[in-house]
């Protein structure tokens, strides 16, 4: 802090009496030299106070900075942003009728997504791991999820969802709608931090995760603040979001009982289906494998048919969300796809 660039313009500072006295060439009273000292200590206090106006918006700017380094603005066409939600571990081919050797790897990846639309967004699954449960560090580090059932998995992360949100401009509280493809545990981590978004939901979904029959893994902690959420029930197999057919929620049932994907058609990229869980790796579409641990393998295998028409009428790519070596190739934010 340099007081100096607050003195009063040119002017010497003066000490004592002697000094002032042979700045001004006459003799000073000692009343004068009372004077003069007051306003000494006058300019000290106004450049103190000066300073201190203008280094605390330095200081809480710089907070501000860090804290949200800006808010973003509704994109002038559709954004598809791909955030980084770790990597699953998978020890059991066999939940998903295959082998090891019909993988090029046994690693999941896990996808979050962010379309930023004209009118608004929508987050599209929200991960493995809450944010709330771990600390980045910078490095990529190993969590274990024990499941309800008792079930035990481990899951690399270095990045919060949160985080990935906040580096290119967004809230939870900016987030106007939230879709989950379906309720297992791998797709809801953060769900809660949405609760104030619009839910977007089948009936049979919602629920068989509150208090229904459900299927496959549940961590119902990580979605319960949703039960309170403004709630859009779809009715209809395929639901416009924006009402501009450019991101559509489609019913592909089976894996669970409302389970969905999502197709985003992009002006640059063209169509994008996100796949949710109706593949996990692109050997079952290759070798025709249905898990084992589905709500109704027959429901997925239609559905399966269902989106391959879907695919071939609109000339969209099929991005399987877990496809460790697909997801590897694509864009991450604060890169996205438009
Ligand atoms: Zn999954």
């Amino acid at each position: 802090m340099n007081f100096a660039h607050f003195a009063p313009v040119r002017r010497k500072p003066v000490y004592n009496a002697a000094q002032f006295a042979s700045q001004n060439g006459y003799l000073l009273t000692r009343a004068r030299f009372r004077v003069m000292k007051r306003n000494v200590i006058r300019w000290f206090l106004v450049a103190a106070a000066a300073a201190l106006l203008f280094s605390f918006p330095t200081i809480g700017g710089a907070q501000t900075a860090s804290a949200a380094p800006h808010k973003a603005q509704p994109p002038r066409s559709v954004r598809l942003y791909v955030f980084d939600c770790g990597v699953l571990h998978n020890a059991d081919m066999g939940r998903f009728n295959l082998k090891a050797e019909d993988v090029a790897t046994t690693d999941m990846s896990m996808g979050c997504f962010l379309i930023a639309h004209p009118k608004g967004n929508l987050i599209w699954d929200t991960g493995a791991i809450p944010d709330d449960s771990w600390t980045p560090t910078g490095r990529m580090t190993t969590q274990h999820v024990t499941l309800p059932d008792g079930q035990k998995r481990d899951a690399d992360v270095d990045k919060t969802l949160l985080g990935q949100l906040k580096e290119i401009g967004y809230s939870p509280s900016d987030i106007n709608y939230l879709a989950l493809s379906h309720y297992h545990y791998d797709h809801t981590a953060n769900a809660n931090e949405f609760a104030s978004a619009t839910w977007l939901v089948r009936q049979i979904e919602r629920d068989a995760m509150f208090g229904g029959k459900f299927s496959g893994s549940l961590q119902p902690s990580t979605f319960s603040a949703l039960q309170k959420s403004k709630t859009v029930i779809i009715k209809t197999d395929e639901y416009d979001v924006f009402g501009d057919g450019s991101v559509i929620i489609k019913s592909a049932p089976g894996h669970t009982q409302g389970h969905q994907v999502l197709y985003v058609k992009l002006a640059k990229t063209g169509g994008v289906v996100l796949s949710g869980d109706l593949y996990h790796y692109p050997a079952e579409k290759t070798l025709d494998r249905v898990p084992t641990f589905e709500f109704s393998q027959d429901q997925t295998r239609a559905s399966r048919v269902a989106v391959d028409a879907f695919l071939k009428k609109t000339g969209a790519q099929l991005w399987i969300q877990h496809d460790f070596v697909g997801n590897a190739k694509l864009k991450k934010s604060p890169q996205f796809y438009e």
